[in-house]
């Protein structure tokens, strides 16, 4: 038998399958999906088998066998295998990057090197006490640890190694070792027990007090809890143990980052008729076993996770397990609870806060069955069920769903793709889809046909959607107010405090200002190594590069002029925290952005300390906008609307409209009615009229005007091709060639025609030009972007004209980056 073994080497020379001869003793224990220990270049390394045969492509006799076979049940299943090869074509990544993705990074063994002594080899010329060690460690030893405990003899080590003395063994051991408990069991033969317990005698205090605890709970129990309770020592125990009355076993143990909390069972709600009429449409998918993508656009408010919910439940009753993506961000205690509480322990929980111990036994649970509905952030697309009944993406708009380093795939494709595998339903949940959901939702069906789109327009309170006003900031200016609070947010501000009631205050940008400018010359504090501003943080008083981590006192003077005039313009979530306390004294705030949530439960701590009302207002970056639901939130404030209208991206409208429409949703959720103001420059804007009139459909129309003219996606797709290096002129050459020759090969496939041709096959490439960062960490950077539609594999295209290129020594050490169906162009 012949394994197929893609091995775990970063480079693009070796991403293809390896043949290894299987060894006999494994032959019933190898599938594909198997995580092995394979021989590579005088090294053991890891790999994965995705493929078993009977034949080698190359002469069998030389090939090398597997070395071990890492897990007893293979951590992925033969689709996985599959869908990591759709990955590769589709988004011109390794399979090695596509295969790593999709386990946790516990599995992510690391060689290890034992030496031994090597038999029938005169050994005299090695020290005695290295050999001695050796042996009292039974013939092997961790090399690492042979040397720190003989660093005098390091020199001997290699001598040995070298003339064969020593030999080296090597194996792959995982980063993290599941976790076990040594658990005492009680005799099952609770008669004997109480017999020996009577014939030991008096001197056997402590002996018989165990022996009298494990009769009145004859269960299983860690033997360090049972030794504090009893006050008894472990060597009590263990001298039971031997006496064979009871047996100490080591237990796997899992890290349940939830076990300390219980959760109140919820039960079914009777649905509205809205929510209804969705249920059964995704029941019907569900049972049809065939795959199909829904498109539930339900207002805020509108009972989607319940939807969500008794979608699950009809899923499980059908003996399939579900996914359930949600935003990191709001992956919050909330959710997690409503989730927990309808499905008890069966929900599994993954997210980018937990330790990769915990991340490993969350994902075991899956693995073994255990659990049958995950619910995480982007990666947990990747969860190893077998029979996948339902996909559910909640706020599918939200751009962290597309993964920023490769494989730069996006959850929702490949959720779809994963669905079309198992014959399974995909729920695409938004109150503002994205565009690209909407145009293929609202795509014309055949006739009698079930539409995608599943449409939920009111609120389960009965309540309207929150009135929203817009302010002209520029009235305000006119009218002599410099302050960074309109006279209407701050009399309503003023309003909540007095009632005791809760705002919600969003600036969509972090620090203390944005950057640091010298009023005298016009200078900038800028990156080294980046061409992009610092921005400053107060509490520590550095200037910060975003990109980089850049960090650097903040100049009192100009750097460059020596003028006392510097100044810190912007607004940043820092500033208006002080603004407010000036404002407001005494007023109580919560500020959650990126610097108040890294540590580990930060963003639950602050959003229950908001909860329990011990705060008037809850300031932040978008991480505000997404998911909560407090009663007494009667108040949402938008400091500044222009700040996300103005990025230099075509989805800067769309954000725009996503994000005033999220966070107006915050507010008057429950009893209490809700207000929402919206601060601006350009009022008139329709991303801002629009989502003042909740007039999603309204949005869309303008949106797509727009898209259509520009042809921007959904009116085709986008590819984004990054060229770096450290050398400007390096970087243009590879550009240029890169430019024409996929030019070169459009043109041969007679699909390079201008998209506004209205051929049906249409590819354009722009540039090469200079990135809007033309230097990050000290590279230049230059990009490609390429337009096309209908069935044309630019992905395909790419990776043939960069195999090419990379072979060439004059763009050697240029890197290259491929993003397909980019969500930010910078
Ligand atoms: P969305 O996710 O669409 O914004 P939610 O699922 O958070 O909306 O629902 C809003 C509120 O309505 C929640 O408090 C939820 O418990 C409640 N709710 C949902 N469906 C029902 C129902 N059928 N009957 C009563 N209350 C419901
Ligand atoms: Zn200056
Ligand atoms: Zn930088």
């Amino acid at each position: 038998m012949i394994a197929k073994v893609i091995v775990d080497v970063p480079s693009r020379q070796t991403d293809r399958p390896f043949d290894y001869k299987v060894p006999e003793a494994i032959e019933d224990w190898i599938e594909v999906g198997s995580r092995v220990g394979v021989p590579f270049g005088g090294r053991v390394l890891q790999g994965f088998v995705v493929g078993l045969s009977e034949t080698a492509t190359v002469d069998s006799s030389k090939l090398k066998a597997v070395a071990e076979l890492l897990d007893p049940v293979p951590p992925l299943l033969p689709d996985m295998v599959e869908l990591s090869e759709w990955l590769c074509a589709k988004y011109c990544c390794s399979r090695t990057q596509a295969l790593g993705v999709m386990i946790p990074a516990a599995l992510k063994g690391k060689e290890e090197r034992y030496i031994g002594i090597e038999e029938d080899v005169e050994t005299v010329l090695l020290p005695e006490a290295l050999k001695e060690e050796i042996r009292e460690n039974g013939g092997w030893i961790k090399l690492e640890r042979l040397l720190r405990s003989f660093p005098e003899h390091a020199g001997s080590v290699k001598e040995g190694l070298r003339s064969g003395m020593l030999a080296v063994r090597s194996s792959i051991k995982d980063r993290l070792a599941v976790r076990t408990v040594l658990t005492v069991f009680p005799l099952e033969d609770t008669v004997a027990m109480a017999a020996a317990k009577q014939a030991m005698p008096r001197s056997a205090a402590k002996q018989i007090t165990v022996l009298e605890h494990l009769l009145e709970h004859p269960y299983p129990v860690a033997m360090a809890q049972l030794a504090k309770e009893l006050s008894v020592a472990v060597s009590t125990i263990r001298a039971l143990e031997k006496k064979e009355l009871l047996s100490i076993r080591e237990v796997e143990k899992e890290r349940d980052p939830y076990g300390d909390r219980s959760y109140e069972r919820t039960v079914p709600l009777a649905l509205t008729k809205e929510q209804e009429a969705v249920y059964s449409r995704i029941a019907d998918v569900i049972r049809s076993e065939h795959h199909f993508t829904m498109l539930l656009h339900g207002v805020t408010g509108s009972g989607k996770t319940e939807v969500y919910l008794q979608s699950i439940q009809y899923c499980l009753e059908q003996g399939k397990q579900a996914i359930v993506l949600v935003p990191e961000i709001s992956l919050t205690p909330q959710m997690v609870e409503r989730f927990k509480g309808r499905f008890g322990t069966a929900v599994a929980v993954l997210h980018s806060r937990l330790s990769d111990g915990e991340r490993y036994d969350e994902w075991r649970k899956i693995r073994s069955g255990r659990a049958v509905v995950a619910i995480g952030a982007r990666s947990a697309i990747f969860a190893p069920f077998r029979h996948i009944g339902l996909i559910i993406i909640d706020e599918e708009h939200e751009s962290s769903y597309k993964q920023e380093e490769s494989p730069k795939y996006h959850a929702r494709d490949v959720a779809v793709r994963r669905a079309k595998q198992h014959g399974a339903a995909v729920v695409l949940g938004s109150a503002t889809p994205s565009l690209e959901s909407f145009a293929a939702a609202s795509r014309d069906m055949p006739p009698g046909a079930p539409s995608p789109l599943l449409p939920m327009p009111s609120r389960v309170s009965g309540r309207p959607l929150p009135e929203v006003e817009v302010v002209d900031m520029r009235s305000e200016l006119r009218d002599g107010n410099r302050s960074m609070f309109s006279r209407k947010l701050h009399g309503e501000l003023l309003r909540r405090l007095e009632r005791g009631e809760q705002s919600v205050l969003l600036l969509n940008r972090r620090g203390y200002s944005t950057f640091v400018m010298c009023r005298s010359c016009g200078y900038t504090a800028a990156c080294p190594h980046c061409d992009i501003s610092l921005t400053y943080h107060q509490k520590t008083r550095l200037v910060r590069c975003h990109y980089c981590g850049h960090a650097e006192a903040a100049p009192g003077q100009c750097p460059s002029c020596e003028s006392e005039h510097i100044r810190y313009f912007g607004t940043g979530t820092q500033k208006v925290e002080e603004e407010l306390a000036k404002l407001f004294p005494g007023i109580r705030v919560i500020r959650m952005d990126v610097d108040t949530t890294s540590g580990k439960h930060a963003h639950e701590r602050l959003l229950s300390q908001f909860g329990e009302r011990k705060a008037d207002v809850l300031l932040g970056t978008q991480m505000v906008a997404k998911g909560l639901d407090f009663p007494y939130v009667t108040l949402v404030g938008v400091i500044a609307a222009d700040t996300s209208l103005n990025l230099p991206d075509f989805r800067a409208a769309e954000r725009t409209f996503q994000l005033l429409t999220q966070v107006a949703g915050r507010a008057g959720r429950h009893h209490l009615e809700g207000e929402v103001i919206i601060q601006t420059y350009s009022p008139e804007h329709y991303a801002i009229a629009k989502s003042q009139q909740h007039d999603y459909a309204g949005f869309v129309r303008e949106e797509l005007r727009h898209r259509s003219v520009m042809a921007y996606p959904p009116y085709c797709r986008l590819a984004l091709v990054l060229m770096s290096h450290e050398q400007l002129p390096a970087v243009i050459a590879a550009s240029d060639r890169f430019a024409a020759e996929i030019r070169e090969l459009a043109q041969h496939e007679g699909v390079l025609v201008p998209l506004s041709s209205g051929r049906p096959r249409a590819v354009e490439v722009l540039g090469p030009v200079a990135s809007s960062i033309a230097r990050m960490k000290d590279r230049y950077r230059f990009q490609c972007v390429i337009k096309y539609r209908g069935s044309v594999d630019v992905s395909g295209m790419v990776q043939r004209v960069l195999q090419s290129l990379l072979k060439e020594t004059a763009h050697r050490g240029v890197q290259f980056s491929v993003d397909v169906d980019p969500q930010v162009i910078i």
